[in-house]
């Protein structure tokens, strides 16, 4: 039986993934092991078939035992274990969430509903490094990828609205605390105005009380317009992933150009996109919405209508759903080859957990397991 190590999945994206693969079986006819960097010892899920407790996460002896292992522990973690992994002589599957190996040379960034072809293909060439792609990066392409795909498209840019849960789980813990010290002054005095409320807030969110731990400032009630760290020509990593990612799932060559402004907002989950895409021709928007609906089984287009647009392409409507919808769409005044559009995701579902998930069944099927 297949032996597949699971570690980080009591962090965000790790719990979606254990959600998720609760929810489709994916734990039958594999032997689960579960590791952890803070509470080796404690006891494990009940889908361990390694003993009730769980296994340390830095012991290389232990991992080297697994035939796949799937890591949601993020980018310090991969650095730490995978190089002396390999080194060792281990030649299992690694599948994983964070950026670390996504852009080395023998490593896929995974995307099956886009690029199934190109990862049955690495596998069958012998590839053993299976990365997810930037959650933003990710959703964008399930959105409007078929554009690309088609040679539709020049150029795009993209602005983005992303969740505090795209930064983990004690991210979001911490914004729910402060919108709690955002909401209590108004709770100790009810019935101000709307100017008073205003100045209760602002107050609430420059004092030295409210939580600011994770973000190092305030996010509810504000928004941050940067995300990761920063790189040469003012671009955040963030930003610099949107086109290095985008060409590589895509398999592009020439490479599109694609950049923009990535801002952290205090929704709770799913990340939203607004882009303008220079298409390579004048193609009429028909045609468009044609290609972006027939895309894949989860691409929804919604009309560019205010009811449809509020009820259908919000984070409330999408959060915990695998649709991936598209709307706002309409040639923008620049000029009849300049399209604007807008999407929202669930990043922990197409942008992190789904991608792995559904990696591990394609080598499964690939290995016969
Ligand atoms: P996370 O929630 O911070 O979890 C990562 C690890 O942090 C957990 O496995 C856990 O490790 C530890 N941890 C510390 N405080 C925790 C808490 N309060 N609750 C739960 N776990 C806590 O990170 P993540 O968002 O899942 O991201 C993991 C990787 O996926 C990163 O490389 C990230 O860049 C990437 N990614 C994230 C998203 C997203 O939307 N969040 C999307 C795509 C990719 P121990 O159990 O060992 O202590």
């Amino acid at each position: 039986m297949l032996r597949v190590g699971m570690i980080g999945w009591r962090g965000m994206v790790g719990s979606v993934l254990m959600q998720r693969m609760r929810e489709e079986d994916a734990f039958s006819g594999i032997e689960a092991i579960f590791f952890s960097t803070s509470n080796a010892g404690g006891p494990a899920p009940a889908e361990s078939a390694d003993g009730a407790v769980l296994r340390d996460a830095s012991d290389l002896k232990k991992l080297a035992a697994c035939d796949v292992l799937m890591s949601c522990q993020g980018g310090d973690y991969t650095s730490q274990v995978f190089g002396p992994l390999r080194t060792s002589g281990w030649k299992g599957y690694w599948i994983d969430a964070a950026s670390t190996l996504r852009m080395e040379p023998d490593a896929v960034i995974v995307l099956d509903p886009v690029n199934g072809a190109l990862i049955r293909e690495a596998l069958a060439q012998g590839t053993r490094t299976f990365v997810g792609g930037n959650c933003t990066v990710s959703l964008m392409v399930m959105a409007v990828g078929a554009l690309f795909q088609a040679g539709l498209v020049e150029w795009m840019t993209t602005m983005t609205y992303q969740a505090a849960s795209g930064a983990g789980a004690a991210h979001m813990q911490e914004l729910v605390r402060q919108m709690e010290c955002l909401v209590e002054p108004t709770r100790a005095s009810p019935s101000e105005t709307a100017l008073e409320l205003d100045r209760m807030m602002i107050e609430a969110q420059r004092t030295d009380s409210i939580p600011t731990r994770e973000f190092g400032v305030p996010l509810a009630g504000s928004l941050l317009p940067w995300v990761d760290r920063d790189m040469p020509d003012g671009q955040t990593r963030e930003e610099w992933k949107g086109m290095a990612e985008t060409n590589k799932i895509l398999g592009l060559y020439p490479q599109v150009p694609v950049d923009g402004i990535c801002v952290r907002v205090g929704t709770m989950r799913c990340h939203s996109q607004g882009l303008c895409i220079k298409l390579t021709k004048d193609v009429p928007l028909k045609d468009i919405e044609q290609i972006l609906a027939g895309a894949h089984a989860w691409a929804r287009v919604i009309p560019n209508d205010k009811e449809s647009t509020l009820r259908c392409l919000t984070p409330t409507a999408v959060s915990g759903t695998l649709m991936v919808p598209v709307g706002r769409l309409h040639k923008l005044k620049l000029g009849p080859k300049y399209l604007g559009a807008f999407t929202v995701g669930d990043q922990l579902l197409w942008g992190a957990a789904e991608p792995l998930l559904r990696m591990l069944s394609i080598l499964r099927s690939h290995i016969g397991s």
